[in-house]
């Protein structure tokens, strides 16, 4: 598949030190565009960056950091004023389901307040090109498999209502003003790391996601995973989920901003970002078992509030339209996260200073 991006030169990337971004970050400089990353830190390590930068070789020179919260106004115009972008990619946002129903307000006021300050400063700067983070958690507890881009939307907690809203000022920001043109992602779950091991997922705190802690037991930081219901009308009572390796979705940016320069036909778009498979807690843990040779101790507990059953993505129209398709499966996607946490068993970190361990 053949992305060459010939238009997009100059990008800003909001949460680019993060998991997601950090990965699409490299991409875009091996595609020879100049970034820009801003991010806040909250929930990533500067480390990240310089990995990146390592990995980008020659293309290096063509990446800025600043560590500005995307809330901060001044601090983005300045950043603004200093280059012009063709576009920006936005992933800065709080994520962690369980914080979003404890913490409401810190989650609309970092997600909500700093995307419209971002729209704002991008309005005014004239830069109307938008890719946007949103999720297959807008799809609620689907009750039509696989998700369509037309499916119907829910949110079953503040995160998910965050995403939600967004992708509806976005679609009010383009309806007001054509010269808005928007790709709303939605990604489904992404794992896995870079192949090298030397960028992967880091996040602050006890992780909420199943790789993560998947990792986290295998280097033997955690005792057990906790899987939570096996009762569920699955294959094996496990809930299903749509795992995409993090590689593959840093590409489905790379052809989604092709679109934004290429099409001008592009208002504001959804895609589905996913594989179009399922698969169950059980099976991510053997598969990653497989590649790590490691045991995953297993303890059974009740369902998650807020969890659907199963989600997996019908990937059909990005496929068609944005020309791209995810290349990998779970052996590759268990084989790189291990490689990332075998290599890195603290993340970005050192045991004394990493502060997602088993006592914190
Ligand atoms: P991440 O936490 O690793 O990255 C997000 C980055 O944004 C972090 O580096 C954090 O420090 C930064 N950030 C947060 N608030 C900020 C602010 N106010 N100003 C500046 N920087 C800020 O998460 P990720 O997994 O890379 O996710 C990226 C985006 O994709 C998020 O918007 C997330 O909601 C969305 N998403 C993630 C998943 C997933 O499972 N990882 C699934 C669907 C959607
Ligand atoms: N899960 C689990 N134990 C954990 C974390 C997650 O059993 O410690 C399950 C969860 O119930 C879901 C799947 O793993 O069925 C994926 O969860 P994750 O939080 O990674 O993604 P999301 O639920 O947001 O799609």
């Amino acid at each position: 598949m053949q992305l060459r991006l010939s238009a997009a030169g100059r990008v800003l990337v909001t949460g680019g030190a993060g998991y997601i971004g950090s990965h699409t970050v490299l991409q875009l400089l091996l595609e020879g565009c100049s970034v820009v990353v801003v991010d806040n830190l909250d929930n990533s390590s500067e480390v990240a960056v310089q990995r990146v930068a390592e990995l980008a070789g020659e293309f290096r020179k063509n990446l800025t950091f600043h560590k500005i919260d995307i809330r901060d106004k001044e601090a983005l115009e300045e950043v603004f004023a200093s280059t012009k972008f063709d576009a920006v990619i936005h992933f800065a946002g709080l994520k962690a389901v369980g914080e979003s129903v404890q913490k409401p307000l810190l989650y609309y006021k970092n997600n909500l307040i700093g995307t419209i300050t971002l729209l704002e400063v991008m309005a005014v700067h004239r830069c109307k090109k938008l890719v946007f983070s949103s999720s297959a958690t807008v799809y609620g507890w689907p009750k039509d498999l696989p998700c369509t881009e037309e499916s119907s939307l829910s949110a079953m907690n503040p995160y998910g209502r965050t995403k939600l809203m967004i992708e509806d000022i976005c679609r009010d920001m383009h309806h007001a003003d054509s010269e808005w043109k928007i790709m709303l992602l939605r990604y489904f779950n992404p794992v896995g790391a870079h192949p090298s091991g030397d960028i992967g997922e880091d996040p602050r705190g006890i992780p909420n996601n199943l790789m993560p802690l998947v990792q986290q037991v295998a280097v033997g930081r955690r005792p057990a995973l906790t899987v939570f219901g096996n009762d569920y009308l699955t294959k094996d009572g496990t809930g299903v989920r749509d795992y995409i390796h993090v590689v593959d979705l840093a590409e489905g940016h790379i052809a989604a901003l092709k679109k934004l320069f290429e099409d001008p036909k592009i208002g504001c778009e959804v895609y589905n970002l996913g594989t179009g498979k399922g698969t169950s807690v059980l099976e991510m843990v053997a598969a990653f078992e497989k590649a790590s040779g490691k045991k995953i101790p297993l303890v059974f507990a009740g369902r998650r509030p807020g969890d659907a059953e199963v989600l997996f993505a019908s990937t059909s129209k990005a496929e068609k339209e944005l020309n791209w398709k995810a290349k990998y499966g779970i052996e590759e996607m268990c084989r790189d996260q291990w490689n990332w946490a075998s290599k890195n068993p603290w993340g970005y970190e050192s045991p004394d200073t990493a502060n997602g361990g088993v006592t914190k």
